[in-house]
């Protein structure tokens, strides 16, 4: 038997029971409405759902119905979906309203810890930092970063406006000890009866500025008895944390070869190509200079701040003014003391005469050098002259020729006074002075400055 029609049903009970009185009526319209409605929602006629996740359409109570219409999760927005039923014939319709909303805000994911140590922010690398919307995708370009006194703040919004701030907290205390670098080797070979040379070290500390730190140095070397002796440093920065390094020094009973690299007549743009030289291979030199162009005071500068000995040697350099007198060679000396002074804020009473002690060349003034020789030590100088050769004086030798000269004078297991120049038209020297380094390297010398310490080196004067 055929189902009878469910409006119809309704219709008839509701007309049997209320079929008199008007309120009957009444009710019997709204009792047909609900029946009407045996087509429905499932679910409520408004839905909401987040942008970029799943919606699943509850549909109606009937299955067979007809949706048209469609929502697109990628996109917020309001999106009707229409339900259409046929029964027996007759056709009804629904609506359901979808709001497609963004009401989540970007996350933010911050590179390295979120937090952190260290004595200022300034002195932080951001480590770098992602933000993924669920809208929008990657909005990293659009983070804004605000350094505060303890903290970073990194914040973006999305085009909904959600906006998410996240912080990389700093803990701002001095946690790093400073760095203590050794100047010159860790370890030393001298001979017995030798001087020590103290190269000193470097520090740095990442919050106390390195000026204001003082090295104390612990120990010493008796060099008249062998022995392995150890010289250690300390340095303690602000915040109490300390460092330390210790260099080694072996006394021994072997010849050792000691070297005092001299250049005279600079400075000039060779002196500055020497400097860049003996930084390559940490070693310490002397320049014996003469009053040149302003424009080259910065290489004298520069060698006496990094720790080479900047030696007097002539004002004018002139052999007939300054050896005409005592008094001419003695005005010509102060003028480049004071000159030195200048530059570098220490005053020198290290010498090297123009020519030697042993030149010939002031023999217009016989006996001149016999008495500066004597009167330059009375006055509290220390001159130098030199114990090898290089030949770099002429500029007629080659590069090789000075290399060789070298090679071939200076004294395995002595102490080696070596004349070799700076000034102008001597690119020879600065061309044949990493050769000479390598030689001294692979022999062990050992290479110093010349100081008020340091042997006089004197020829016999002919003068
Ligand atoms: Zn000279």
């Amino acid at each position: 038997m055929k189902p009878p029609d469910r409006v119809a049903f309704c219709y008839t009970v509701s007309m049997k029971r209320y079929a008199i009185s008007l309120l009957g009526l009444l009710l019997s319209l709204s009792l047909l409405t609900a029946c009407d409605a045996g087509f429905r929602l499932n679910g409520t006629s408004q839905m909401t759902v987040e942008i970029n996740t799943a919606f699943v359409d509850p549909l109606t109570s009937d299955p067979d119905a007809i949706v048209s219409g469609d929502v697109d999760i990628t996109q917020t927005g309001t999106y009707t979906l229409t339900y259409t039923s046929t029964v027996n014939g007759k056709t009804k319709t629904l609506e359901r309203l979808v709001e497609v909303v963004d009401t989540t805000a970007p996350v933010i994911t911050l590179n390295g810890e979120s937090h952190q140590a260290t004595c200022a922010i300034s002195r932080y690398v951001e480590d770098g930092f992602r933000a993924i919307d669920n809208g929008d995708g990657d909005v990293s370009a659009l983070v804004t970063v605000v350094r505060e006194s303890s903290r970073i703040l990194y914040r973006v919004s999305d085009r909904s406006g959600n906006q998410v701030e996240v912080e990389r907290t700093f803990d701002l205390t001095d946690n790093q000890a400073p760095i203590l670098t050794l100047n010159g080797p860790d370890h030393i070979e001298m001979p017995k009866g030798g001087r020590y040379f103290e190269y000193g070290v470097t520090v740095n500390d990442d919050c106390t500025d390195p000026a204001k730190l003082s090295v104390k140095t612990i120990g010493n070397v008796n060099t008249k008895t062998l022995g392995e002796y150890q010289i250690t440093y300390q340095v303690q920065d602000d915040s109490g944390h300390t460092a330390q390094r210790t260099r080694t020094i072996l006394v021994v009973d072997k010849p050792v070869t000691t070297v005092y690299l001299t250049f005279d007549d600079g400075p000039h743009t060779n002196t500055r190509d020497v400097l860049d030289i003996l930084k390559q291979y940490n070693a310490k030199a002397t320049f014996f200079v003469v009053r040149r162009a302003t424009k080259y005071n910065s290489y004298v500068t520069r060698a006496y701040n990094e720790g080479h000995t900047v030696a007097l040697h002539s004002n004018t350099h002139n052999y007939w003014d300054i050896y005409a007198s005592e008094e001419a060679y003695f005005e010509d000396l102060f003028l480049v003391q004071d000159y030195v002074y200048e530059l570098t804020g220490h005053r020198s009473w290290i010498l090297r005469f123009p020519g030697g002690s042993s030149n010939t060349v002031s023999d217009f003034n016989p006996g001149i050098m016999t008495y500066l020789t004597q009167e330059v030590q009375r006055r509290g100088f220390h001159y130098f002259d030199w114990s090898v050769s290089t030949g770099d004086g002429n500029s007629a030798n080659p590069p090789q020729s000075i290399i060789n000269r070298a090679i071939k004078y200076i004294k395995v297991g002595k102490s080696n006074v070596v004349l070799l120049h700076d000034g102008a038209g001597h690119n020879e020297t600065v061309e044949a002075l990493p050769a000479i380094l390598d030689y001294l390297m692979s022999i062990n010398a050992v290479l110093l400055p010349i100081t008020m310490d340091t042997p006089q080196s004197h020829h016999h004067v002919q003068n």
